[in-house]
């Protein structure tokens, strides 16, 4: 399952300022790659220092206010907190980029295969913008926006089939948003749980909604995993509906 490192995990700097203004419900995610060559560490104990050095060249080189990109991912299925969910990323190359999408970049580069726990984390870190962050459904590479070899063929291969998505996860990843009530929560990942919970047995609605019948059905759920009975679906709940 993929592992979130918080940016006091990696040892990154404090950004020198932080802007709100994007609007990804207008765009999606966009799809990144280190660069030219064969960059992918063999061990995962060297990923938090390429991530530092990332955002010392973006901040030090750039001149920009921050690592640019919202989240990097690597190939140990680990996801590493760049600017994070709410947050304007730099990495785009446009205005609109900017504006309107995410940025994701693979740990890779052009001359390294794309192992599945890299496209796992991927799943996890899209799941997460589209939950928490916001995100319309779209994905898209560097070069959509303007004229790149960024992400490389075989990552972009990938964009294009559509592999990067979390609809096609065996699991799906936690959306990063809490299903609970009152109020009612209202998300397509309120669908997906409650999909889950009738694949299960459970007899309930599928509407999408969060209510009081769903938060029934989690209390008991959870029950009978022996997990606190909060009628909450987090992170463990989340995961246990799929175990
Ligand atoms: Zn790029
Ligand atoms: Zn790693």
């Amino acid at each position: 399952m993929t592992v979130f490192v918080s940016r006091s995990g990696w040892g990154a700097r404090s950004a020198r300022s932080v802007s709100t203004n994007i609007t990804p419900a207008n765009g999606g995610v966009t799809v990144h790659y280190v660069g030219s060559g064969s960059v992918a560490k063999q061990n995962h104990d060297q990923c938090a220092a390429q991530v530092r050095s990332i955002q010392d060249y973006h901040m030090d080189q750039k001149g920009w206010s921050d690592i640019a990109y919202t989240y990097l991912a690597c190939v140990h299925d680990h996801v590493f907190v760049g600017r994070g969910p709410g947050v304007r990323t730099a990495a785009n190359g446009t205005t609109s980029g900017n504006q309107n999408w995410y940025a994701v970049c693979g740990l890779v580069g052009d001359a390294d295969a794309i192992p599945e726990n890299l496209v796992k984390a991927y799943h996890s870190a899209i799941a997460r913008l589209r939950g928490a962050g916001g995100a319309a459904n779209r994905i898209n590479g560097h070069r959509d926006h303007l004229s790149t070899s960024c992400p490389g063929e075989r990552l972009y291969a990938l964009v294009k089939d559509g592999s990067l998505d979390p609809r096609r996860a065996a699991v799906p990843p936690w959306p990063g948003i809490y299903l609970k009530y009152p109020p009612i929560t209202r998300h397509s990942s309120v669908t997906t749980w409650q999909e889950q919970m009738r694949t299960r047995g459970y007899s309930l609605t599928v509407d999408g909604a969060y209510g009081e019948e769903s938060k029934a059905i989690c209390v008991r759920f959870q029950r009978s995993k022996g997990l606190a009975a909060d009628g909450i679906v987090g992170q463990d709940t989340w995961d246990a509906s799929w175990r």
